[in-house]
């Protein structure tokens, strides 16, 4: 973890509703984008946290180059071939982890382990541990459809079919479960679905 990002010994917690974040799958088309100059079109970030430029390594076939401060932020991006869904992941410039998010500081954009950064957003910590209720249902009834984005909450599992061996009474009985859970996330998420609208990439 590099200098800066420590707040020394005052123990001020700093919260990630705190700081804008940009998420993985607002990146997506980019894996296949022609490399070149692009910028992230958000009133909240500066200059230097939305200009960045896309590269091809040998390791990784795409990756957002950002300067800020005189300093190079490098953020790959990921496909996790592992996941059935190829879930896209950001590559956190400082602990090389995937995540989901990243957060735009004064001089770099971290994960929020390495920012230490808490959840305490009264709205977000719900939001999270309900999609982490949903993703869990949905494997339990979905677990042989490899082919189902379970995971992607963007997808709603109402048309998902059913599997063969559970009885309909029950399926509709689970599956109407879950998108009443789906809902209540969609509800908590939306103040922050309005913050994503305000920021488009541009091609
Ligand atoms: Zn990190």
């Amino acid at each position: 973890m590099p200098k800066g990002f420590h707040y020394g010994r005052t123990q001020t917690r700093h919260y990630t509703c705190e700081y804008f974040k940009i998420s993985a799958i607002s990146f997506k088309k980019l894996i296949d984008s022609p490399v070149g100059k692009y910028k992230i079109n958000s009133e909240h970030l500066s200059k230097e946290h939305s200009n960045f430029n896309l590269i091809t390594t040998e390791r990784w076939k795409r990756v957002l180059i950002f300067r800020i401060k005189e300093k190079q932020i490098p953020v790959p991006l990921n496909i996790d071939k592992r996941s059935a869904s190829n879930k896209l992941y950001l590559i956190c410039p400082y602990c090389s982890q995937q995540r989901q998010h990243l957060y735009a500081v004064s001089n770099a954009y971290g994960c929020r382990k390495c920012l230490d950064l808490q959840y305490a957003c009264q709205s977000e910590r719900p939001a999270e541990r309900l999609a982490r209720r949903i993703r869990k249902l949905r494997r339990e009834i979905w677990r042989n459809e490899d082919w189902l984005d379970t995971v992607n909450l963007f997808e709603r599992c109402e048309w998902y079919p059913k599997p063969k061996w559970m009885r309909w009474e029950k399926f509709n009985r689970e599956r109407d479960k879950i998108t009443n859970l789906e809902n209540r996330y969609w509800k908590l998420q939306e103040p922050f679905m309005k913050q994503y609208a305000k920021m488009g990439i541009e091609w």
